[in-house]
């Protein structure tokens, strides 16, 4: 197929690659076995290594994940210490934990977390693996409704020496199941649930308008914004209510294959910036710039304006970042960099206006913006 053959106007050439199988509804988790069983019979290869974090296991979630794994027969160690940012050293450690449980053979690799940890599992499911050959296979169980980070291989890992993110994985280590289980999430409280969420609907926000977008990642976020601003607001007043967290684990799942294929863009660059220079959680980070980064967006790819105002509904483009603040406000996840309670003061606005547009990321949006913009746009936020 020669995705630049066709010369329809208006049509952004692309191709479509297929993600990874989903197997999605309540009680799925119970399918853990079947999967992994599957894996192992198609790799001809044997047992499991659940990558989670010690915070999910006082849930009892990770010891549900492994009485579906015994039950299946499946010989399976844990590592359970990944931190809330994963580093290099602690997937390292991971991996010398897959080596040590099973030389020379290629486990699956079941992620079971937020993002953290299925950001590490991809890290460990690389370094695990021969470096000449594909990473070890990885099925991924998100608990969290925000990051959709079970749609790719790719992962962002913390290098503390080098005062950097860094990226790991690879297309290999896309996970071969996406199992979507609403009911992992029904214990996440309000304020984590509103931040992944937020997470949720920029992903579809950036993704509708990145410079990246084709038709197939504009039906994906068209479908994930739609639901995420629907179904938040229900799933941060009633954690219990199934059909709200149903939704929002979709939501997340249909932004992430949207991001996969489009990239995001500036509310991310500068949202990037704020986490690293702040340490400030990834959703409240975004939320307290992005009405100003539409604001100073709008006046580019009209088109792709006018298709977010459609899915929320709006008169007109220039209510967006009015209904945007509201939106995020209602949830509790408040815009604005002081609103935000992170500290953030104008001697802060030079550096993060600096690392947001050394951000790869930033490039990717429908109005990039130069140093000096992104220094007003900050000072903007500052409320
Ligand atoms: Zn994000």
């Amino acid at each position: 197929m020669a995705a630049g053959a066709c010369a329809c106007p208006g049509t952004t050439p692309f191709v479509h690659e297929a993600g990874p199988a989903v197997d999605s509804g309540p009680g799925a988790l119970a399918r853990l076995g079947d999967h992994v069983l599957d894996v192992h019979r198609a790799d001809r290869s044997g047992g499991a290594v659940v990558v989670t974090d010690a915070g999910l296991r006082a849930t009892g979630i990770v010891d549900e994940a492994l009485a579906v794994l015994a039950a299946a027969g499946c010989p399976t160690v844990v590592v359970d210490d990944v931190p809330g940012n994963p580093t290099v050293a602690s997937v390292e450690a991971g991996a010398k934990v897959v080596a040590h449980a099973f030389p020379g053979s290629r486990p699956v690799i079941v992620a079971l977390g937020g993002g953290s940890a299925l950001d590490a599992a991809k890290g460990i499911a690389r370094l695990a693996a021969d470096p000449s050959g594909p990473g070890l296979p990885l099925i991924a169980v998100p608990t969290t409704a925000g990051t959709g980070a079970e749609t790719n291989g790719f992962g962002v890992l913390e290098d503390p020496a080098r005062r950097c993110k860094v990226y790991c994985g690879d297309t290999t280590t896309t996970p071969r199941v996406a199992l979507l289980d609403p009911l992992l999430t029904h214990g996440l409280p309000a304020g984590p649930t509103a931040a992944t969420g937020v997470d949720a609907l920029v992903h579809a926000v950036e993704s509708l308008v990145s410079r990246g977008r084709s038709p197939v990642s504009e039906a994906f976020a068209a479908e994930a914004l739609r639901r995420a601003w629907r179904w938040l607001p229900a799933a941060c007043a009633d954690g219990g209510d199934a059909r709200a967290r149903a939704e929002m684990l979709v939501a997340a799942h249909l932004a992430g294959q949207a991001l996969t294929r489009s990239g995001l863009g500036l509310v991310h660059g500068l949202g990037h910036a704020i986490t690293a220079h702040h340490g400030v959680v990834h959703g409240r980070a975004l939320a307290a710039v992005l009405p100003e980064v539409v604001a100073f967006s709008l006046g580019e790819a009209p088109d792709a304006w006018a298709r977010v105002t459609e899915v929320l509904g709006l008169p007109r483009p220039t209510a967006l970042p009015g209904a945007l603040a509201d939106w995020c406000a209602a949830v509790g996840v408040v815009p604005g960099l002081d609103a935000a309670g992170l500290g953030i003061g104008p001697r802060e606005v030079e550096a993060l206006a600096g690392t947001a547009v050394a951000d790869p990321v930033s490039r990717n949006a429908p109005r990039a913006g130069a140093r000096e913009d992104l220094v007003g746009l900050v000072t903007r936020s500052l409320r």
